[in-house]
């Protein structure tokens, strides 16, 4: 299913030069090694300078689980703010925004910001039996998010009332002062903290929202599982993540596919792998098996003469492949099973058998008494 799937988008790992499993405290080390480096007070190059700014910013979002937990999904927790290919990449940081001003100065005015912000990304998991995950289905899944509160349509406001310029700023969204830093003296520029930026205030908000313009909300939403899917994967569902404040566009919700373990069957990629066990007896004439794949009960033919260890393949009879056609296999791994108890009748018969086919073993095989190891010696040791 075409365009379902997210591709990765900015790499905070690399940025960092981290793994993808680095501890909380690997990343700090990483981050404060490059900001020595990097730092605008020893390197004035404007290079370092931006490289800096996207170190700090990699760094914000990996050291906040919550962020990091959209990064691991193939998500951006700054995609609202146009990640850091454009835009403000410190839109939403609040607290980082400014001090970043601090370093390089306002360059650029924000103004007042909207109150209308992107939503974040859901995730919710879902088990699934192998013939699920094989060949797809349908499910019902009950998401709790965020929605557009319908009382006052996502504005915040009471009925009949709208929101009033910021008297703190004016209805600019900011406010400036001049601070001592190890900088020298900085202008800064900060969002105000009365409107939190935005310029205006609510002063009768929505009973329903608390003026925030989403409430939580439960339901029931349809998904559809395209058959190949495996444990771990996600299926991203545009749109339908938590609603933003002020009744912002909604986040993705991710899907975590978790696959339940098969009586039979173990999976490796797209194919199966199972085990029979096999009376020596069945193995050394022949056998016709019946198990029950995914496609329902087969016959299986066990060649006369089969040994121990020996794997049959069913072509085809694995996972459907996700994307393409085609499927994987499904390998039987045949066990023998050597009788452990034989009564008198049953020994007498094993015993002519050995002896029809010349293999009965003289007793003094034992080692050290002049048998087959007491040979082996001697050809050794040139006797
Ligand atoms: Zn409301």
């Amino acid at each position: 299913m075409p365009g379902s799937w997210r591709s990765v988008a900015t790499d905070y790992y690399a940025v960092l030069g981290v793994r993808r499993d680095a501890t909380s405290e690997e990343i700090k080390r990483a981050y404060r090694k490059l900001a020595r480096d990097l730092h605008p007070d020893v390197n004035p190059d404007p290079i370092a300078q931006e490289r800096f700014k996207e170190v700090t910013v990699a760094y914000e979002v990996l050291s906040d689980p919550q962020k990091r937990e959209i990064v691991d999904l193939g998500g951006d927790p700054l995609a609202a703010a146009g990640g850091m290919a454009g835009g403000n990449p410190f839109a939403g940081f609040g607290g980082l925004g400014d001090i970043m001003d601090a370093f390089f100065g306002a360059a650029t005015s924000r103004g007042p910001r909207s109150r209308v912000r992107q939503g974040a990304d859901a995730l919710i998991r879902l088990d699934l039996e192998l013939a699920e995950t094989a060949f797809g289905t349908t499910k019902d899944l009950t998401v709790d998010t965020a929605v557009v509160c319908e009382t006052c349509s996502g504005a915040g406001t009471a009925p009949g009332t709208h929101p009033a310029a910021c008297d703190t700023c004016g209805g600019r969204g900011e406010v400036q002062s001049v601070q001592r830093s190890f900088l020298g003296q900085v202008m800064t520029t900060r969002p105000c903290p009365s409107c939190g930026g935005t310029g205006t205030v609510i002063p009768h908000p929505c009973g329903s929202c608390g003026g925030d313009g989403r409430v939580r909300a439960r339901r029931t939403i349809s998904v559809k599982i395209p058959a190949g899917v495996e444990d771990g994967m996600r299926i991203r569902l545009s749109g339908q993540g938590e609603v933003g404040p002020g009744g912002g566009p909604a986040g993705d919700l991710y899907v975590e596919i978790g696959e339940r373990p098969h009586d039979t069957f173990s999976r490796e990629g797209d194919d199966l792998h199972c085990r029979v066990s096999l009376p020596m007896t069945a193995a050394a004439l022949g056998a016709s098996l019946s198990l029950v794949t995914l496609d329902g009960e087969e016959q299986v033919n066990v060649r006369a003469g089969t040994q121990p260890g020996t794997v049959l393949t069913l072509r085809a009879r694995g996972v459907p492949h996700l994307r393409g056609v085609g499927r994987g296999d499904l390998h039987i791994h045949v066990e023998v099973k050597t009788p452990t108890r034989v009564d008198a009748e049953q020994e007498r018969l094993l015993r002519e058998l050995s002896r029809l086919r010349g293999e009965e073993l003289p007793a003094s095989t034992k080692a050290g008494s002049g048998g087959l190891f007491s040979r082996m010696r001697d050809a050794f040791n040139g006797r």
